[in-house]
């Protein structure tokens, strides 16, 4: 017998978020087809530079402070700005980029919005993060890891990324995410913190792989931060979530969507 094929493009898409956002997903839709909500992020750099209110709110996520502090999937670098601003005053921030094109871009970002002086302590590298722990592990104090994910913002704009949608596509990426979060656990020092985020409204991508984290490691604890009250962030409106929490842009005037989880290693 012929088996049968999963369903893929615009149907399976709505199918599949409409079960999961029910009356939510029409307003919900629309908003992901508007304009990003963005800011001009300019604390510590020499000019401002524009990105999602959401990102900003995940970078800043991470407890300030650090001296050896990873963002494992940085290009093109936006939250690198951010978590940078934060540093300790001998503290240092890598950032890791794997693929090659987008590590360009990475580099001429914070060459150009960081002043020299935090640029010179912030060091580019291009590896595979899920392999990171091969190479060093329970050392650093502060991790971003802002993973590959499904973006419905992009596949929702792109007709070509609609008609290509499958839910095998969330699947590829939840194993994509697991090993690179997985990787990253045993990189961070004890006491030390982690943010997980994607800019995903799946919650196989989201809570979905931080309870694998949750449920494999018995020294998580969820974190859930305080309100941000900084000003450029005064419209969001977090909701919470099983371990973390998201910035949707029908309820946050258009920010996201950013999902974000807090993690911290206990001693
Ligand atoms: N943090 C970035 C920012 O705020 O500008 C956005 C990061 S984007 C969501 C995810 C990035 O991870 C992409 O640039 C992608 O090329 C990179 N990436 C994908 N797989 C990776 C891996 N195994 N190791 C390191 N980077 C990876």
């Amino acid at each position: 017998m012929a088996r049968k094929k999963a369903p893929t493009g615009r149907d399976a898409f709505e199918l599949y978020y409409s079960d999961i956002f029910g009356s939510r997903w029409p307003s919900l839709r629309q908003a992901l087809l508007g304009d990003p909500r963005q800011t001009g992020w300019a604390e510590h750099l020499v000019e401002p530079y524009y990105l999602d209110t959401g990102s900003v709110a995940a970078a800043r996520a991470l407890p300030p402070g650090g001296k050896n502090v990873l963002d494992l999937c940085a290009a093109p670098g936006g939250k690198t700005l951010v978590l940078a601003g934060s540093l300790d005053a001998d503290g240092e921030l890598t950032a890791n980029e794997y693929s090659r094109e987008r590590r360009a871009r990475l580099a001429t970002v914070v060459e150009r919005y960081l002043p020299p002086e935090t640029a010179a302590r912030v060091r580019i590298t291009g590896y595979d993060g899920s392999r990171w722990s091969r190479f060093e592990t329970l050392c650093r104090d502060r991790i971003l890891l802002d993973v590959p994910c499904s973006s419905e913002r992009h596949v929702l704009a792109s007709e070509q990324h609609l008609a290509a949608w499958s839910p095998a596509r969330i699947r590829n990426l939840v194993f994509r995410q697991w090993a690179l979060l997985s990787g990253a656990w045993l990189v961070l020092a004890p006491d030390g913190y982690l943010v997980y985020a994607t800019c995903a409204l799946s919650p196989e991508e989201n809570d979905g792989v931080v309870r694998k984290l949750v449920k494999k490691y018995p020294d998580v604890s969820i974190i859930f931060p305080e309100a941000d009250s900084h000003p450029d962030l005064a419209h969001h409106v977090p909701e919470k979530t099983d371990f973390g929490t998201m910035i949707m842009p029908d309820s946050s005037s258009g920010s996201g969507p950013l999902y974000f989880a807090l993690v911290k290693k206990n001693r």
